[in-house]
């Protein structure tokens, strides 16, 4: 009988492993449900929380499954928590998938910091155009910015919004030429972004430095604990290992 892998998701790694489970595994994708089109993985997808860490032990048992990999994204650090707990609690082997933090390089001009709210104070003082990269969540921190931001999210924020913004819905994967136009055309002086890693995303950054302007990085919370692997083949190697075809 096929072996049952619950795949935490919303990431484009979790999407190619969904595409590359080993045989003899049978995999569910489970995704937030926080966009109102979100790219859907391979095979069976849930959506929506388990309910906490309880909820999801509950789910695991209820619904035997003999694995989990967390491939959610670096700043979920919510549901990588209750899962770390929810596997303690049941036994049940638990892999992390976090693809590497982005690499700066000498020609970069990036301002690290440690919270969203850090960058939001940075953001006023350091430029007075800024395109605000962060997602939808946190947008708050913003409310009394000074600076005028160009907001590029996925889904419309939710209010309180800083007075002075523009909304670009639009959602990766993006090119450098195209990042550049987007810089050039609204005179932005700052990217502000997450260290969300990938290749995705990474275009506004190699911009940035053509265009010769600062980026603020807000730098990834704490890897959970426990095997963690960066790329998709690890994955794959550790379900064969361990829950693959007999
Ligand atoms: P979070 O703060 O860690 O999670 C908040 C709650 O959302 C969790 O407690 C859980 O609810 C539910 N949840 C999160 N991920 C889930 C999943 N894959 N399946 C089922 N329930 C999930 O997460 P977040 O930062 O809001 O991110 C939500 C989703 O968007 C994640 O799947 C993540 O991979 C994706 N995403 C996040 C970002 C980001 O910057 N944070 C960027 C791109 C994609 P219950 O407690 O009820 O189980």
């Amino acid at each position: 009988m096929a072996k049952k892998l619950l795949l935490l998701g919303g990431t484009a790694e979790a999407r190619a492993l969904a595409a590359a489970v080993p045989s003899g595994v049978h995999v569910i994708s489970s995704l937030a449900g926080r966009v109102s089109r979100p790219n859907l993985p391979e095979g069976e997808v849930r959506v929506g929380g388990f309910g906490g860490a309880r909820g999801l032990a509950d789910y695991l048992r209820t619904e035997r499954i003999d694995a989990v990999v967390d491939a959610t994204h670096p700043f979920a650090a919510s549901i990588s928590a209750n899962v770390a707990d929810a596997a303690a609690e049941t036994g049940i082997p638990l892999l992390s998938l976090r693809r590497p933090g982005w690499e700066q390089s000498e020609a970069d001009d990036w301002h690290w910091v440690g919270s969203v709210s850090e960058a939001a104070t940075l953001t006023d003082r350091l430029a007075e155009r800024a395109l605000l990269t962060t997602g939808r969540g946190g947008l708050a921190e913003f409310a009394d910015s000074r600076a005028w931001l160009l907001i590029r999210c996925v889904d419309p924020p939710e209010p309180p919004l800083p007075a002075n913004h523009q909304l670009l819905l639009d959602r990766g994967p993006y090119t450098v030429d195209g990042e550049l136009t987007l810089l050039r055309t609204h005179r932005i002086q700052l990217v502000v972004t997450k260290d969300s890693g990938g290749s995705y995303t990474a275009a506004k950054l190699h911009a940035a430095r053509e265009f010769g302007i600062p980026v603020v990085v807000i730098a990834r919370p704490e890897p959970p604990k426990g095997p963690l692997v960066e790329h998709v083949e690890d994955a794959i190697d550790w379900l064969s290992r361990g829950i693959g075809a007999e």
